[in-house]
Order: C-alpha cells, then structure tokens, then sequence
C-alpha cells in the first residue's frame, strides 16, 4: 500500500486554514498555495539520494552532501501550475513537465489534452503536483501516463484530499507515495471536496 502523509507542520496547518477561508482573495491565496507547496515539497523529499562531497570553505574543507538525483515536476493543468514556482526556486535544477488534463464533469473521469514528455524519462524522481485529490482520477491518470513513460520513482503532493481519492489512488498505484496537507471529510455528488476550499483553479486564477 503506498504512504500516505498528512502534514502535521504547524506552518502548514495554518496556511492551509488562510487558504480555505473563502474571504481570502487570488493573489493571498496564490501565495498561499505556493508558500504550502514547497513546505510539502520539503517533506516529500526528505528520503532524495545524496552522494558525499567536498567544497573548500574560506577556512578549510567541509565534508558536504550533494543530490544525486533528478527532480521532473509534473504539475497538471491548470490547477498544478501555482505549487510549481516556490517548490522549482528550492531546486532550481528541477525539470518541469507539464500534464494536461480535465474532469469531464459528466463521467467526473480524466481526458488529457496536453503531454510534451520526451520519449524517454530524464529523472529519477517525479513529484506530481495537483492542489486537490478528489476523486483520484486526475492523479492515477498522471501516475500512469508517468508509468507507461518509464518513471520508476513518483510521488504525489496535493494540498487537500478527500477520503475517497486517497482510497483510489493508493489501491491503484500502491507504489506512489502521497504526501498532503489535509484529508477532509468526503466528496460532494458534484466530485468536490467537503469542507475543502472550493475550485482550486477559479481561486488562483481568480476565474470562479
Ligand atoms: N477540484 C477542485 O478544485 N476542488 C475540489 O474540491 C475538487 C476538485
């Protein structure tokens, strides 16, 4: 079964509450998600393979510790594209790309439109950046366009997730750790989370 990590940082769960309030406006809540995402990312990339390494400092040598691998984030569209910047300014040597993908609001199920991987995987570790795991779809449809690319290592790093899309996505790629700063109580009969924050994507992009 995969791993699933619902922060316990203070710092998150304050942010988190500011981000859910519905007063809160775009450009709050896009620092919001930016400032959320890379204290996620932080935690989500606590187990990164180092390799030793030596620097000279002005007053001599210092034993160090260098990435050994790299980093592909994969935000998926729209909502995905704000926790990039501030996790992507933490490791400037990241690739990003990008995954299109929307809800068909009938089936609730996900079609992609956009998917610009090259033809073979130029990381050893993706993180998959969607605000909000709601039904999974979106997430195991990302993990398996991923897969099928030849990614060995993803992880998943969401804001906030329903129940039911943790269950989804665990059974289906056991292997995808999933790291979130809060799973709520359930989803509504129109796929949203409940108390959650609303469309993730109207907030940022002040579209609601
Ligand atoms: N997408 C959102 O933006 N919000 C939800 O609650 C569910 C899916």
């Amino acid at each position: 079964m995969g791993r699933v990590f619902e922060s316990t940082h203070p710092l998150v769960r304050h942010k988190v509450t500011l981000l859910r309030d519905k007063e809160t406006d775009s450009k709050q809540f896009r620092e919001l998600v930016r400032e959320i995402s890379v204290l996620l990312a932080y935690e989500a990339t606590a187990d990164l393979r180092t390799a030793p390494a030596q620097v000279q400092t002005p007053l001599g040598t210092a034993e160090g510790q260098r990435l050994e691998e790299r980093v592909g984030l994969v935000p998926v569209l729209r909502a995905g594209l704000g926790m990039v910047e501030g996790i992507w300014e933490m490791m400037p040597g990241a690739e990003v790309w990008h995954i299109g993908l929307f809800r068909d609001e009938r089936t609730l199920r996900p079609v992609q439109y956009y998917n610009r991987l090259p033809v073979a995987p130029t990381v050893q570790v993706c993180l998959i950046l969607d605000p909000m795991l709601a039904t999974g779809g979106s997430a195991i449809a990302t993990a398996d366009i991923l897969k099928r690319w030849g990614a060995q290592r993803i992880k998943y790093v969401g804001i906030i997730a329903a129940p039911e899309g943790v269950r989804a996505l665990t059974a289906a790629h056991p292997d995808v750790d999933v790291h979130v700063a809060a799973i709520d109580a359930c989803l509504n009969q129109n796929g949203y989370i409940v108390p959650g924050l609303g469309d993730a994507g109207d907030r940022q992009f002040g579209t609601g």
